[in-house]
């Protein structure tokens, strides 16, 4: 590629690969883009689906990002329905050559430049029946609403954010709900074991029966088989444990014909560049950035951002803190930064921390003496206060201080 690219291919049409689309042209990319998706709908958002769609608030057309002739009028060329099967590079290891994607229904496409914006598809669990519902499109969020409408009971296997957003949609209507988590403590892997015992004790609250440390042997009729041959039963089940990078359509080796890096996502330098694929970049939740990979709905606007400056030779924009939310029971779970980065935690609001009240409790994660994250359960305008302090990597005495300042409104 010499100079600004003629034709970006972005294949996936979920939010990170609009938001890339959208961020070239706001950068004055003139040239052709073409957008690919595997499914038949226009771009939409995933976090109603297990709020406001599951819920049955909104209905479905509501999630819609842009729809086909918002997309037409930016100049994007879209070709939905149709996944992409096939990469091959044309024309040396430099990246001066085109790309090519072979799409499923035979056509292939030629561009300049890749963005690889695939997203994840929900983990399954061996022999889990094809009655078992997952959460991860649209159409799975229809199909579980309408499920919800008609059962008495509900299994949730998975206690993550996804899990508990579910079974509050599925209290809400009535419903039984049992959730199974393998490790001791829900949303440990996003929010650590102590601030993830807060979430935990959201869902017991709210009146889920919650089994931690529960190991599953197998589906049975009607439900599961624990390891200690307990069964549990159910109208429903949903397995909500986790999510695989969608990966499976790129090749095994480069042009230079090195094995490409898909060890949990693929592998891009800190502006999404992918190791090993000249001409390519790779955003949101399939992309794994400088040895880390997020699933959250502000870095894929995020990195498109990066990306499409990249792309494009601009200026990169600032650098964001990462953000992440879900809504639970009634309040917000709201996470600024990188709590997986911490050693220790420091409570700065409520008294959740101390077995009182979750809502209104605000964690403070520290590596050493620096703020690394901050965690807010139903605290959304305190929380807000400690993303500067978050980006600068203050310290703890900041931290208390900004505190005992809120406190003191
Ligand atoms: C139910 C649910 C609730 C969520 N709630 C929150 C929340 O509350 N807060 C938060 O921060 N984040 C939330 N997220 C995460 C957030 O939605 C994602 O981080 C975001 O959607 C990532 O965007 P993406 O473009 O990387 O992936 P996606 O939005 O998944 O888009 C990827 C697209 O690529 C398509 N695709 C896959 N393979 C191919 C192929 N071979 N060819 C063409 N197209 C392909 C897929 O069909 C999909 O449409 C939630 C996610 C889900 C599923």
């Amino acid at each position: 590629m010499a100079g600004q690219p003629e034709h970006v291919l972005v294949v996936g049409a979920g939010l990170g690969g609009l938001r890339t689309a959208e961020q070239l042209r706001a950068a004055g990319h003139q040239g052709r883009i073409s957008l690919v998706g595997a499914e038949p709908h226009a771009p939409y958002d995933r976090p109603p689906l297990s709020k406001q769609v599951l819920r049955g608030e909104w209905e479905p057309a509501r999630a819609m990002l842009r729809d086909a002739d918002a997309l037409d009028e930016l100049g994007i060329r879209s070709y939905l329905g149709t996944a992409a099967v096939a990469l091959r590079h044309h024309g040396g290891a430099d990246g001066r050559g085109t790309i090519e994607v072979e799409l499923a229904d035979g056509a292939t496409l030629h561009g300049d430049v890749l963005v690889v914006a695939t997203g994840v598809a929900a983990r399954t669990l061996p022999g889990q029946p094809a009655t078992a519902h997952t959460l991860r499109t649209l159409d799975d969020s229809v199909a579980l609403r309408d499920a919800l409408e008609r059962i008495g009971s509900l299994l949730v296997v998975g206690g993550g954010f996804i899990g508990a957003e579910v079974a509050g949609a599925a209290l809400d209507r009535g419903v039984a709900v049992t959730v199974l988590e393998a490790l001791e403590v829900p949303a440990e892997r996003a929010l650590g074991p102590i601030v993830g015992a807060l979430a935990g004790r959201l869902m017991s609250e709210a009146g889920v029966d919650l089994r931690t440390g529960t190991r599953l042997a197998g589906f049975v009729d009607g439900g599961v088989e624990l390891a200690d041959g307990t069964r549990v039963a159910a109208d429903a089940i949903v397995v909500g444990v986790g999510a695989v990078p969608e990966l499976g359509w790129l090749p095994a080796t480069g042009p230079d014909g090195s094995a490409l890096d898909v060890s949990d996502g693929l592998a891009c330098g800190p502006t999404g560049r992918v190791h090993g694929l000249p001409g390519v970049w790779s955003v949101g939740d399939v992309a794994r950035w400088d040895g880390h990979r997020t699933e959250h709905w502000t870095s894929a606007g995020d990195q498109a951002r990066a990306v499409a400056h990249d792309i494009l030779g601009a200026d990169p924009p600032p650098a964001t803190v990462p953000y992440f939310w879900s809504d639970q029971f009634g309040l917000k779970i709201q996470l600024i930064g990188r709590a997986d980065r911490a050693d220790s935690v420091l409570a700065l609001h409520g008294e959740g921390l101390d077995g009182g009240a979750v809502r209104g409790t605000v964690a403070g994660y520290l590596a050493g003496d620096r703020l690394v994250a901050v965690a807010a359960f139903g605290a959304a305008r305190l929380v807000a206060r400690y993303r500067p302090l978050v980006a600068e990597g203050a310290d703890r005495g900041a931290a208390l201080a900004m505190a005992g300042t809120l406190d003191a409104r």
